[in-house]
């Protein structure tokens, strides 16, 4: 565990510049729940521009959240990053976080990736649709998450379990649009439509879905990219099977959640960090966030890769993601008393 919060030297190009650039510009600590290559190639580039040296512990959100919670105001870390919004609202809630004023943020970060009053703001985004498989499912029948309960897709859904955030996040963008009433009659009907208890990551349900185990399966399009990408044939071969699916374009639009950071209350490098959240929004960083991990775009601007644009564009749910946050705990008993195992 020591090992895995250890802070992790970024290599610096700085040292061709010089020492005196690097003691000048300073350094920047991240607690970062984002996997270390899917954030460091952009932390270097932030080392070679401003000379700011980037301090990164990786680990699980909550594990993080909770150091950044007993650490208090001795906390290190500057900023938080996490792979969704219900935990940085989660963060804020917990009061280690503090609202950042910038323009940049506020202009380029449209205002249902960021918290109202600045806490957190979206990096990138992730979307969520419905995955079916090529040749079972005709897609002209598919319209809504909430018509996924027809009798006609008994026994053919693929999803991994409540204990998942992802899920939860859907649950609470539904109870957000429908009420939570009406989204438990439907989680009710919906669990009754698995193929199988639910089980494994989204890469899973993928799998499950091309084994001809269901039809239909509930993924983020980044596990549907990488493994399209992959080296490995078997995963390339199981994706291939698989189309994306737009859920509720005649309405609200398809579930998304973000990846975002946060600059926390302790932060003693506090114009570094706003510098690298600020840099993280930048249109090449976003080019590079929507070539690299098969994710969208936060800024409008900014074109998603071939991949994701063969895939078509999609209207998205626009609800604040700040959200997805308050309605979790709520969520979660809903999936509950739901049997979503
Ligand atoms: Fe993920």
């Amino acid at each position: 565990m020591l090992f895995y919060f250890k802070f992790i030297r970024l290599p610096l190009l700085l040292c061709l510049l010089g020492p005196t650039l690097a003691m000048a510009a300073g350094e920047v600590n991240l607690y970062s729940a984002r996997k270390e290559k899917l954030i460091k190639p952009l932390l270097d580039r932030f080392t070679e521009q401003t000379g700011i040296q980037v301090n990164l512990v990786t680990g699980k959100a909550d594990a993080l959240l909770q150091r950044l919670q007993s650490e208090g105001r001795n906390s290190p870390a500057d900023v938080l990053v996490t792979t969704d919004a219900g935990r940085l609202h989660r963060a804020k809630e917990a009061g280690v976080t503090q609202p950042v004023h910038s323009d940049i943020l506020a202009s380029t970060v449209p205002s249902s990736f960021r918290d109202p009053e600045g806490h957190w703001f979206g990096l990138s985004i992730r979307a969520r649709p419905i995955l079916y498989v090529k040749g079972k499912v005709d897609p002209a029948l598919l319209s809504s998450y909430e018509a996924l309960t027809d009798p006609k897709w008994k026994g053919k859904i693929c999803i991994r379990s409540s204990g998942n955030i992802y899920n939860q996040s859907l649950m609470a963008a539904m109870m957000a649009a429908n009420g939570a009433k009406a989204t438990e009659q439907w989680a009710k009907a919906f669990v009754k439509q698995f193929a199988r208890p639910p089980k494994g990551g989204d890469r899973d349900q993928i799998k499950a879905a091309a084994a001809g185990m269901c039809d239909i399966a509930i993924a983020n399009t980044y596990y549907l990219a990488g493994m399209l990408t992959s080296n490995d044939a078997a995963q390339r071969d199981a994706a291939e099977q698989l189309a994306v699916f737009w859920p509720n374009q005649q309405g609200r639009g398809a579930h998304v959640n973000i990846s975002g950071a946060a600059l926390t209350k302790a932060a003693r490098h506090k114009e570094n960090a706003i510098k690298l959240l600020e840099f993280l929004v930048n249109e090449s960083s976003q080019a590079w966030y929507a070539e690299a991990n098969g994710e969208y775009p936060v800024r409008s601007d900014v074109q998603p890769g071939d991949l994701l644009k063969a895939w078509g564009e999609f209207k998205m749910d626009r609800l604040n993601l700040g959200q997805l946050g308050e309605l979790n705990p709520e969520a979660v008993r809903l999936m509950d008393r739901a049997g979503w195992k």
